[in-house]
């Protein structure tokens, strides 16, 4: 039975979300965290968006084929939704495109099914704070579930590495939440020689930020970000990038 899936939208065409490849963009409605930071709140709500058959992504993908070498399926979180996912993968698999999962983690048993049926090409990881209870229930929001989700992302870590994936690991650095050195040292530790590539992503005050209070603090420096992607390459994490709103994707170097 063909499934349906819920989406906050899809956007046509960007080259940002996956350096390198122009790409069609899937946002899955709902998540199951709450990044006080979280910038596409409005997609939170497991019933947010619309639903819709894989139909409408066969559409969009023929539509803009022609230009496409990949498709990023983000969110809200994508895994909550699994056999949507799987369907629009598999969709995202008979055009001969790259699909990057980007995720939270959460759902590790998920990530391994679409890892095992060979769907995905590259995991965007986010390791929102170092792997244990409190700095991990503190960042998502969810302070009873620091324990179990630290655990849960720390398995996705470990599958992503079993089925020998490209990883993409990423930390938002939002000011007074991740923007301590101690902080990113202890995450680096945790990732060094088991990613790809770490991105450290400038905290933006501009969207849909689900603690408005947040809303009237500065975003961290670009200087306080590089600062940050050092620690990470003292720690030995082999390529680290920042990315911030003004200059984009940038490389970090000692
Ligand atoms: S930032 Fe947090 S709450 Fe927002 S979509 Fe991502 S994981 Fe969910």
């Amino acid at each position: 039975m063909a499934e349906r899936m819920r989406l906050g939208g899809i956007l046509d065409l960007s080259t940002v979300d996956w350096y390198g490849n122009a790409s069609l963009i899937v946002f899955f409605a709902g998540c199951n965290f709450r990044c006080p930071y979280c910038q596409n709140s409005p997609l939170i709500p497991p019933d947010s968006g619309v639903e819709v058959g894989v139909e409408v992504l066969r559409e969009r993908i023929e539509k803009n084929l022609i230009l496409l070498d990949a498709v990023v399926f983000t969110g809200g979180e994508p895994t909550l939704q699994p056999e949507g996912v799987e369907e629009a993968a598999r969709a995202v698999r008979d055009y001969g495109l790259k699909l990057m999962l980007d995720t939270n983690g959460s759902m590790p048993n998920i990530i391994e099914r679409l890892l095992k049926e060979e769907l995905v090409d590259r995991v965007a990881l986010d390791v929102k704070a170092p792997l244990r209870a409190e700095p991990y229930g503190r960042v998502i929001g969810l302070p009873e579930a620091g324990a179990s989700m630290a655990r849960r992302v720390e398995e996705s870590l470990k599958l992503c590495n079993q089925y020998g994936v490209e990883i993409e690991v990423r930390t938002t650095v939002a000011p007074g939440i991740s923007d301590d050195p101690d902080f990113i040292r202890e995450i680096a530790r945790s990732i060094r020689g088991r990613c790809t590539v770490y991105y450290l992503q400038q905290f933006d005050n501009t969207g849909n930020v689900l603690d408005e209070s947040l809303k009237a603090l500065e975003p961290p420096t670009r200087e306080r970000l590089m600062e940050l992607g050092r620690v990470a390459l003292e720690e030995g994490v082999g390529e680290v990038y920042i990315k911030t709103r003004r200059h984009g994707l940038e490389r970090v170097q000692i």
